[in-house]
């Protein structure tokens, strides 16, 4: 496989590939083959939906010279030079970095002269929201009264911060956010012609976490394909998003219906290890719980794929019990940020869980009280290792203030941060380097050591995030370098590597343990061993 992103090799080159905005895709193909084009329009919706993809169709489909049908013929010189972004009659901006007045006048100059190859001159204004309000000032008087042969096409993320005077002379089309099917078909045809393997569950999984963007579904598939040493699998995505498996979350809800407190602290804190989020382990409960209650009202059939709960022991949780557990979980996770560290927010939750049940009769909150210990054996006989606390106590206390902030510190800051799939991701593998402050905007620079990470969209959502949390402006540089060497990720590897070494040599000082060994000819395999806090 080439090294290129998904996102940019396959961007679709056809109005007909565009995936999940049928009917703008239409609207637009019936204008363009009747050559009726407006002079301005405009395209919102959120990130990775196509709307620069649609912006540099509309370029293509207007000066193509064999257009058929609305479409571009992808063969013809033009088609050609526009794909390459080297075409003289099409300007592409970024407002981000193109906000000033004297920027856009430059670049107005330029479109006032008339076309040299193609039909029309086209402008592609992508976050235009960005610019000051000068600049949008200047752009309006052309907007007024445009020159024949010039089209404006506008791209934003919010148009709530777009002057109305602007909007009012813009042919308007809102995107839609992709559904989640639609983005799994996608992934996985692009999947199948690159010839790259993956387990179906984990394209599903990679679908819900894009939330809408089929840029982030590809960004994500590219990670995993990283990970996975060029392929897919469930697992892979599964740690990668700080998702609990499904195998675990079965285990859990086992555990809670058979009233097992020992079980269910025992899987979390696998999960927890195992490199699971605990917001998204709540998050999974939630879905649980509603699923069973679905269940008991309706008879609405839960398709495997879906990967949706059926309960063997269904009779054991009822209708109101699974409604007051779904509370706790939300309400827990809703918490999750003010707890010292994860691991503590997950089982006060869990402990929730276990210590309140509803009155049946009145529905009255009871606690249980002196309640014993599960009686459940164990069926496997389970050494106990005095592992080390996990990862998540030995991190020092939650940093939240800037000016604490060092290269130790930051893999505490993000993993307290509670963010979740491609924005968790990121953060977790950057390297900390330093911040300034200017003009109440503080600048936070970062590592990466993968040119994935450097996707500005991406950055952009990690800015957004930040500046909601720490209540302050934050923008983000990130540079890249060969090798981080102090992330969140890292860490946590090297703890787990860690723990497993030490609970191999555990099992080398018991005596029946290397009895079992010397008689089977047997050695431990360090990757086998799953750690029991
Ligand atoms: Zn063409």
């Amino acid at each position: 496989m080439s090294n290129i992103a998904l996102a940019r090799s396959c961007r679709p080159d056809q109005f007909s590939k565009v995936v999940g905005q049928d009917i703008v895709i239409k609207a637009l193909k019936h204008a363009i083959s009747k050559e009726s084009f407006h002079h301005a329009y405009l395209f919102t919706g959120g990130r990775g939906v196509g709307k620069t993809t649609i912006a540099r169709l509309i370029a293509k489909a207007i000066n193509c010279t064999n257009c058929l049908e609305g479409e571009p013929c992808n063969e013809c010189k033009n088609c050609e030079e526009i794909d390459d972004g080297r075409f003289v009659d099409v300007l592409e901006v970024d407002a981000a970095s193109n906000r000033g007045v004297d920027e856009i006048q430059s670049i107005l100059d330029q479109i006032h002269f008339f076309p040299a190859l193609g039909k029309r001159k086209v402008l592609i204004i992508d976050e235009v929201h960005m610019l000051s309000n000068h600049a949008f000032n200047v752009m309006l008087k052309t907007l007024e009264e445009p020159p024949e042969h010039i089209v404006f096409i506008l791209a934003t993320t919010d148009p709530k911060k777009i002057p109305a005077t602007v909007i009012s002379r813009c042919l308007r089309f809102s995107l839609n956010n992709i559904p989640e099917d639609k983005i799994c078909e996608h992934v996985m045809d692009i999947l199948k012609r690159k010839n790259v393997p993956f387990e179906r569950g984990a394209i599903s999984q990679i679908s819900a976490a894009a939330e809408g963007s089929l840029r982030d579904a590809l960004s994500i598939s590219d990670q995993a394909i990283a990970c996975g040493e060029g392929k897919i699998t469930l697992d892979n995505v599964n740690s990668m998003l700080g998702y609990a498996s499904t195998l675990s979350i079965d285990g859990l809800i086992d555990a809670i219906q058979q009233d097992n407190v020992d079980a269910a602290l025992s899987i979390s804190r696998e999960m927890l290890n195992s490199g699971a989020d605990a917001g998204s382990i709540l998050e999974e409960l939630a879905v649980r719980f509603h699923s069973l209650s679905l269940k008991q009202l309706s008879n609405i059939s839960f398709d495997d794929s879906e990967m949706k709960y059926t309960s063997k022991n269904l009779a054991t949780l009822s209708l109101t019990q699974c409604n007051f557990y779904y509370q706790i979980v939300t309400l827990g996770r809703r918490d999750m940020p003010l707890a010292p560290n994860p691991l503590v927010g997950l089982e006060m939750v869990l402990i929730r869980l276990f210590a309140f049940q509803l009155s049946e009769k009145t529905n009255d909150v009871l606690i249980k009280e002196g309640k014993k210990k599960s009686s459940k054996k164990h069926d496997k006989l389970i050494t106990q290792i005095n592992a080390d606390q996990p990862v998540a106590n030995k991190l020092p206390k939650k940093i939240d203030q800037l000016d604490q902030m060092t290269l130790l510190t930051w893999p505490t800051f993000v993993s307290n941060l509670g963010c979740e799939g491609l924005l968790r991701q990121f953060l977790y593998k950057t390297e900390y380097d330093s911040f300034s402050e200017d003009k109440n905007i503080i600048e936070i620079k970062l590592k990466v050591s993968l040119e994935i990470l450097m996707d500005s969209a991406l950055i952009k959502k990690a800015e957004v995030f930040l500046t909601d949390f720490l209540k302050k402006e934050i923008s983000i540089t990130v540079e890249k370098v060969e090798s981080v060497s102090n992330s969140f990720e890292m860490i946590e590897k090297a703890n787990s590597l860690r723990d497993k070494r030490v609970a191999k040599e555990a099992f080398k000082k018991n005596a029946g343990i290397m009895q079992l060994l010397a008689e089977f000819e047997a050695e431990i395999i360090n990757e086998s061993l799953i750690i029991k806090k």
